[in-house]
């Protein structure tokens, strides 16, 4: 499969893009998880990333096209792809949208995932992430805790906040979100590729996705 997922932060788009990638082998490509790993590892790409990410800013356009040319052009995207966390912006839909021609990419669909606000920062303020960057397992407090002393159940790593998770943080991406990446819902409904799904669970979300995949 060949597609894109929209949503606020904290939507579950992670989640659901796991799932979809365990179920046909196709690729997820999260820029976040991508930057993180750049910020851990201390290149010259994390250095320049970090400060917007931790007051939860998005980066700069120039910089995650940079990354996602080369990223689509991995031999591992030939099988399929779902896309989890870009497009964020306008332009970078643009952008993808002549990279994806040149590269002579067709998207399936784009799915967008609507979740009410209440859900969103009540999930974003329980989550929790694993601080292995190869990992990355993402828990919540309350229904999806790690082990007793704060472990990751996948590889024993600690379990932490992310400092974008923070209430300041967290209220500034949502903010960035309506600001920045809502309108990719009418720039992709004009394209025709819209398709939404409204506050199911990530399972269900999946299992419609497939559906729709034929
Ligand atoms: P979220 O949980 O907010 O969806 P992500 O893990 O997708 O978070 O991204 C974390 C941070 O990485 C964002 O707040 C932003 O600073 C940066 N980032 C990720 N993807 C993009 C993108 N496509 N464009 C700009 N910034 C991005
Ligand atoms: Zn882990």
């Amino acid at each position: 499969m060949r597609i894109i997922l929209l949503g606020a932060p904290g939507a579950g788009k992670g989640t659901v893009a796991k799932l979809l990638s365990d179920h046909d082998g196709s690729v997820q490509i999260s820029t976040g998880d991508i930057l993180r790993k750049a910020v851990k590892d201390g290149t010259e790409l994390g250095a320049e990333a970090k400060g917007f990410m931790d007051r939860g800013d998005l980066v700069p356009d120039s910089l995650i096209m940079r990354i996602m040319e080369m990223r689509l052009q991995e031999p591992d995207c030939e099988k399929g792809f779902i896309l989890d966390g870009f497009p964020r912006t306008i332009p970078q839909a643009e952008a993808l949208k002549a990279l994806l021609e040149k590269l002579n990419i067709i998207l399936d669909f784009v799915v967008n995932l609507e979740v009410p606000k209440a859900v969103i920062l009540d999930r974003l303020t329980t989550r929790r992430t694993c601080s292995n960057p190869e990992c990355q397992e993402i828990y919540n407090i309350k229904s999806n805790p790690p082990t007793d002393d704060g472990k990751c159940t996948k590889c024993g790593s600690p379990v932490i906040q992310r400092d974008d998770e923070t209430e300041e943080a967290i209220l500034n991406r949502l903010e960035t979100y309506n600001e920045k990446t809502a309108p990719l819902i009418g720039f992709y409904k004009g394209e025709k590729l819209l398709k939404s799904f409204e506050s199911l669970s990530s399972m269900e979300t999946v299992n419609e996705i497939k559906k729709h995949l034929g």
